[in-house]
Protein backbone atom coordinates (compact mmCIF):
# COMPACT_ATOMS: atom_id res chain seq x y z
CA UNK A 1 0.00 0.00 0.00
CA UNK A 2 2.80 2.63 0.91
CA UNK A 3 4.50 1.81 -2.51
CA UNK A 4 1.23 2.34 -4.30
CA UNK A 5 0.59 5.98 -2.87
CA UNK A 6 4.11 6.32 -2.62
CA UNK A 7 4.27 6.51 -6.37
CA UNK A 8 1.67 8.92 -6.39
CA UNK A 9 3.36 11.39 -3.97
CA UNK A 10 6.81 10.79 -3.92
CA UNK A 11 7.51 12.74 -7.35
CA UNK A 12 6.22 15.95 -5.51
CA UNK A 13 7.83 14.96 -2.01
CA UNK A 14 11.23 14.41 -3.62
CA UNK A 15 10.97 17.80 -4.58
CA UNK A 16 10.36 19.17 -1.19
CA UNK A 17 12.72 17.25 0.59
CA UNK A 18 15.88 18.01 2.40
CA UNK A 19 18.62 17.65 0.54
CA UNK A 20 22.16 16.18 1.32
CA UNK A 21 25.48 16.96 0.68
CA UNK A 22 26.18 13.90 0.26
CA UNK A 23 25.31 11.19 -2.42
CA UNK A 24 23.25 9.52 -0.62
CA UNK A 25 19.96 10.21 1.33
CA UNK A 26 20.77 10.63 4.94
CA UNK A 27 17.27 8.85 6.03
CA UNK A 28 17.26 5.99 3.60
CA UNK A 29 20.25 5.49 1.65
CA UNK A 30 19.21 5.75 -1.53
CA UNK A 31 21.31 7.18 -4.48
CA UNK A 32 19.94 11.20 -4.49
CA UNK A 33 18.93 11.41 -8.11
CA UNK A 34 18.69 15.00 -9.55
CA UNK A 35 15.84 17.31 -9.41
CA UNK A 36 14.21 19.22 -12.02
CA UNK A 37 11.50 21.73 -11.42
CA UNK A 38 8.36 20.82 -12.21
CA UNK A 39 7.90 17.03 -12.27
CA UNK A 40 7.33 16.26 -16.22
CA UNK A 41 10.00 18.86 -17.35
CA UNK A 42 12.56 16.33 -17.89
CA UNK A 43 13.08 12.92 -16.34
CA UNK A 44 15.72 12.51 -13.11
CA UNK A 45 18.56 11.35 -14.02
CA UNK A 46 20.66 9.61 -12.18
CA UNK A 47 23.69 10.82 -9.67
CA UNK A 48 26.77 11.07 -11.91
CA UNK A 49 29.67 11.74 -9.12
CA UNK A 50 31.93 12.81 -12.20
CA UNK A 51 29.99 15.76 -12.96
CA UNK A 52 30.91 19.34 -11.37
CA UNK A 53 27.38 19.75 -10.53
CA UNK A 54 27.50 16.54 -7.80
CA UNK A 55 26.24 17.63 -4.29
CA UNK A 56 27.98 20.45 -2.56
CA UNK A 57 29.31 22.23 -5.36
CA UNK A 58 27.20 25.27 -4.89
CA UNK A 59 24.07 25.87 -2.39
CA UNK A 60 22.13 26.35 -6.01
CA UNK A 61 23.75 23.32 -7.77
CA UNK A 62 22.96 21.05 -4.27
CA UNK A 63 19.51 22.35 -4.34
CA UNK A 64 19.22 19.88 -7.73
CA UNK A 65 19.59 16.70 -6.18
CA UNK A 66 17.48 14.90 -3.83
CA UNK A 67 16.15 11.62 -2.49
CA UNK A 68 13.64 10.33 -5.63
CA UNK A 69 12.69 7.08 -3.08
CA UNK A 70 8.90 7.55 -2.47
CA UNK A 71 8.42 5.52 0.96
CA UNK A 72 11.95 7.49 2.30
CA UNK A 73 10.56 8.41 5.83
CA UNK A 74 10.60 11.83 5.58
CA UNK A 75 8.78 11.83 2.00
CA UNK A 76 5.88 9.40 3.59
CA UNK A 77 5.57 12.40 6.20
CA UNK A 78 5.14 15.11 4.07
CA UNK A 79 2.24 13.08 1.86
CA UNK A 80 0.36 12.17 4.79
CA UNK A 81 0.52 16.08 6.52
CA UNK A 82 0.11 17.22 2.39
CA UNK A 83 -3.33 15.67 3.02
CA UNK A 84 -4.17 16.63 6.22
CA UNK A 85 -3.11 20.04 6.18
CA UNK A 86 -5.50 23.50 5.62
CA UNK A 87 -4.10 23.48 1.82
CA UNK A 88 -5.81 20.60 1.11
CA UNK A 89 -8.25 18.25 3.08
CA UNK A 90 -7.88 20.77 5.92
CA UNK A 91 -8.58 17.99 8.71
CA UNK A 92 -9.10 20.17 11.73
CA UNK A 93 -7.02 19.46 14.73
CA UNK A 94 -4.78 16.82 12.80
CA UNK A 95 -1.64 18.98 13.60
CA UNK A 96 1.42 17.92 12.63
CA UNK A 97 2.43 16.76 16.20
CA UNK A 98 -0.78 14.13 15.48
CA UNK A 99 0.20 13.79 11.81
CA UNK A 100 3.71 12.84 12.92
CA UNK A 101 2.96 10.41 15.64
CA UNK A 102 0.35 8.95 13.21
CA UNK A 103 2.92 8.22 10.76
CA UNK A 104 5.77 6.96 13.01
CA UNK A 105 3.30 4.29 14.80
CA UNK A 106 2.94 3.49 11.42
CA UNK A 107 -0.81 4.05 11.61
CA UNK A 108 -1.13 6.42 8.62
CA UNK A 109 1.13 6.14 5.05
CA UNK A 110 -0.96 7.17 2.87
CA UNK A 111 -4.30 9.87 2.35
CA UNK A 112 -6.75 6.29 2.47
CA UNK A 113 -5.38 5.27 5.78
CA UNK A 114 -6.65 8.42 7.68
CA UNK A 115 -9.91 6.69 7.03
CA UNK A 116 -9.33 3.42 8.62
CA UNK A 117 -8.25 5.00 11.95
CA UNK A 118 -9.82 3.71 14.75
CA UNK A 119 -10.89 6.32 17.52
CA UNK A 120 -8.92 3.94 20.18
CA UNK A 121 -5.56 4.35 18.21
CA UNK A 122 -6.15 8.10 18.01
CA UNK A 123 -6.67 8.75 21.90
CA UNK A 124 -3.84 6.44 22.26
CA UNK A 125 -1.64 9.42 21.00
CA UNK A 126 0.82 11.10 22.96
CA UNK A 127 -0.95 13.88 25.10
CA UNK A 128 -4.39 13.41 23.70
CA UNK A 129 -7.84 13.86 25.71
CA UNK A 130 -10.62 11.75 25.16
CA UNK A 131 -12.51 15.03 23.74
CA UNK A 132 -10.12 15.56 21.33
CA UNK A 133 -9.37 12.59 20.37
CA UNK A 134 -13.05 12.55 19.23
CA UNK A 135 -12.64 16.06 16.99
CA UNK A 136 -9.90 14.34 14.92
CA UNK A 137 -11.73 11.57 14.46
CA UNK A 138 -14.63 13.37 13.03
CA UNK A 139 -12.58 15.79 11.34
CA UNK A 140 -11.08 12.86 9.69
CA UNK A 141 -14.71 11.73 8.69
CA UNK A 142 -16.09 14.74 7.70
CA UNK A 143 -13.16 15.56 5.17
CA UNK A 144 -14.69 12.69 3.09
CA UNK A 145 -17.13 15.46 1.98
CA UNK A 146 -14.49 17.78 1.47
CA UNK A 147 -14.65 19.37 -1.84
CA UNK A 148 -12.69 17.60 -4.66
CA UNK A 149 -10.25 20.50 -5.66
CA UNK A 150 -8.99 19.55 -1.85
CA UNK A 151 -8.68 15.91 -3.32
CA UNK A 152 -6.69 17.29 -6.42
CA UNK A 153 -4.31 19.21 -4.14
CA UNK A 154 -3.76 16.30 -1.46
CA UNK A 155 -2.79 14.02 -4.26
CA UNK A 156 0.44 15.94 -4.47
CA UNK A 157 0.39 16.50 -8.49
CA UNK A 158 3.33 19.07 -8.74
CA UNK A 159 2.38 22.28 -9.87
CA UNK A 160 -1.18 21.58 -8.66
CA UNK A 161 -2.12 24.10 -5.40
CA UNK A 162 -5.73 25.53 -4.83
CA UNK A 163 -5.75 28.24 -7.79
CA UNK A 164 -4.97 25.21 -10.79
CA UNK A 165 -7.33 22.69 -8.82
CA UNK A 166 -10.26 24.98 -8.17
CA UNK A 167 -9.71 26.52 -11.69
CA UNK A 168 -9.54 22.69 -13.28
CA UNK A 169 -12.54 21.71 -11.33
CA UNK A 170 -14.52 23.92 -12.52
CA UNK A 171 -13.98 23.64 -16.23
CA UNK A 172 -14.42 19.91 -16.40
CA UNK A 173 -17.22 19.05 -13.66
CA UNK A 174 -15.78 15.65 -13.46
CA UNK A 175 -12.30 14.03 -13.09
CA UNK A 176 -12.99 11.36 -15.86
CA UNK A 177 -13.25 14.41 -17.80
CA UNK A 178 -10.46 16.29 -16.51
CA UNK A 179 -8.42 13.15 -17.27
CA UNK A 180 -9.63 12.63 -20.22
CA UNK A 181 -8.67 15.85 -21.43
CA UNK A 182 -5.30 16.04 -23.20
CA UNK A 183 -2.13 18.31 -22.93
CA UNK A 184 -3.27 20.35 -25.42
CA UNK A 185 -6.45 20.96 -24.41
CA UNK A 186 -5.60 21.94 -20.59
CA UNK A 187 -2.93 24.08 -21.67
CA UNK A 188 -6.03 26.23 -23.27
CA UNK A 189 -6.98 27.36 -19.60
CA UNK A 190 -5.85 29.99 -17.94
CA UNK A 191 -3.05 29.56 -15.68
CA UNK A 192 -2.65 26.09 -16.59
CA UNK A 193 1.21 25.69 -17.79
CA UNK A 194 2.75 22.98 -19.84
CA UNK A 195 4.57 21.91 -17.59
CA UNK A 196 1.33 21.97 -15.13
CA UNK A 197 -0.73 19.98 -18.04
CA UNK A 198 2.34 17.83 -18.73
CA UNK A 199 2.50 16.61 -14.84
CA UNK A 200 -1.14 15.95 -15.12
CA UNK A 201 -1.73 13.90 -17.77
CA UNK A 202 1.83 11.98 -16.89
CA UNK A 203 0.24 11.22 -13.29
CA UNK A 204 -3.23 9.86 -14.61
CA UNK A 205 -1.16 7.77 -17.07
CA UNK A 206 -0.01 5.74 -14.52
CA UNK A 207 -2.20 3.03 -13.42
CA UNK A 208 -0.99 2.92 -9.84
CA UNK A 209 -1.85 6.33 -9.81
CA UNK A 210 -5.21 5.66 -11.16
CA UNK A 211 -5.78 2.83 -8.48
CA UNK A 212 -5.67 4.82 -5.85
CA UNK A 213 -8.91 7.40 -6.74
CA UNK A 214 -10.57 4.20 -7.63
CA UNK A 215 -9.38 3.31 -3.57
CA UNK A 216 -9.94 6.98 -2.26
CA UNK A 217 -13.71 6.51 -4.19
CA UNK A 218 -14.47 3.78 -2.37
CA UNK A 219 -13.60 4.39 0.98
CA UNK A 220 -16.57 7.82 0.21
CA UNK A 221 -13.94 10.86 -0.69
CA UNK A 222 -15.67 13.19 -2.82
CA UNK A 223 -15.15 13.09 -6.39
CA UNK A 224 -18.01 15.07 -7.62
CA UNK A 225 -16.61 18.41 -8.64
ZN1 LIG B 1 15.64 9.06 1.25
Amino acid sequence: MLKVLGRIFGKLAASHVELHASETCSECGSQLARNVEGWGERPREPLDVSQDSSPGVSPHQAAAWSCPNPDCPPQVLKRVALWASPEAMDIQGCDAAIVTQLVNRGLVRDAAEFYRLKLTEIAALDGMTKDRAQQVFDAITASMKRETWRVLVGLGIPNIGAVEAQALCKHFRSWDALFAAGRERLMKLDGVTECTARNLTHWYGDPVNRKVVTRLEKIGVNFKC
